[in-house]
């Protein structure tokens, strides 16, 4: 694979970073994941805002225009010779001293790398996915704003390898109120009489970019949207419950915590909202 680094195109085994590297020593940087579809880069100027966004909450200065960071994505993208894939950017605070200071850190670094993408198992979309809340709370807004895409995972790890020991792929976190925030690396919906439910920003969730694309989606099929706190109770008597994610698109669940979701079966308006994502990804994108 060849990787971005910098301004240049080099081998992966050329891409290295200093051992002093704040995003090393702290994770004290920032990253998107992106797909690109058939040639197209998909939503490529909203994960760049984003990006923006979290680089400015963290008083990291982009020294790079947008023009240029997607220039360095769509490079990468048609060097490796991606038709479908996931491209991973990563902007890290770059070298500085062994202190958390980071105003010793002169020189942000910027990686993009891209290949295909392993998708979750072919059953997870007509069967569901089954699920568990786990113990491991995710960062409420008081301490690092959910909102910040940072190279932070460690509370999110934590959270898979609790799902994975128990048997499963994907966990559902909460945060320190109890209320549910998202999953490790998706965000959460349920159906309840008709409405959709996600929970907020201020419970601990991404702004996620197929997040928004399924409100948008939700709002013109006149379908009621409700960001509010959630309970474990609201998910296990849910009618409908879904994960959204740039990775894993838009993906049923059919069990939370032993409890059937509905009658166990993808529901009517996730089984839409799957069918109106994969048109949407089929038509939209930056050609490469
Ligand atoms: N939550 C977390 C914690 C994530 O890391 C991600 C991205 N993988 C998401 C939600 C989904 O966001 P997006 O739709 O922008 O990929």
């Amino acid at each position: 694979m060849k990787v971005f680094l910098n301004g240049k195109i080099v081998d992966e085994e050329e891409a290295r970073v200093s051992v002093f590297d704040h995003g090393l020593l702290y994770g004290d940087g920032i990253f998107e994941g992106i797909r690109v579809y058939n040639k197209c880069v998909f939503k490529l100027d909203a994960h760049l805002e984003r990006l923006e966004y979290s680089a400015k909450a963290i008083l990291l200065e982009l020294p790079w225009s947008r023009a240029e960071i997607s220039d360095a994505v769509c490079e990468t993208c048609r060097t490796n010779g991606i038709t479908d894939g996931y491209i991973r950017l990563v902007v890290t605070r770059g070298r500085g001293t062994l202190g958390l200071n980071p105003y010793n850190c002169s020189n942000p670094q910027l990686i993009v790398m891209a290949q295909e993408i392993q998708l979750y198992p072919k059953e997870f979309y007509t069967d569901g996915l089954k699920t568990i809340t786990v113990p491991t709370r995710r960062n409420g807004p008081g301490s690092l704003p959910s909102t910040i895409k940072s190279l932070n995972y460690l509370n999110n790890i934590l959270a898979k390898i609790e799902a994975v020991n128990a048997g499963y792929m994907e966990a559902v976190m909460m945060n320190d109120q109890g209320f549910v925030s998202e999953c490790t690396a998706d965000n959460l919906f349920i159906v309840q009489k008709g409405t959709i439910y996600t929970p907020p920003a201020y419970a601990g969730a991404l702004l996620g970019i197929t997040r928004q694309i399924v409100l948008d989606m939700a709002r013109e099929s006149d379908i009621e949207v409700v960001e509010t706190n959630l309970t474990r109770f609201d998910l296990w008597v849910a009618e409908e419950c879904f994960l959204t994610g740039t990775a894993a698109e838009v993906v049923p669940v059919t069990e939370i915590d032993g409890r059937k979701i509905g009658n166990g079966t993808p529901g009517p308006i996730v089984v839409g909202f799957m069918e109106t994502y994969r048109n949407l990804v089929s038509r939209d994108g930056t050609f490469l």
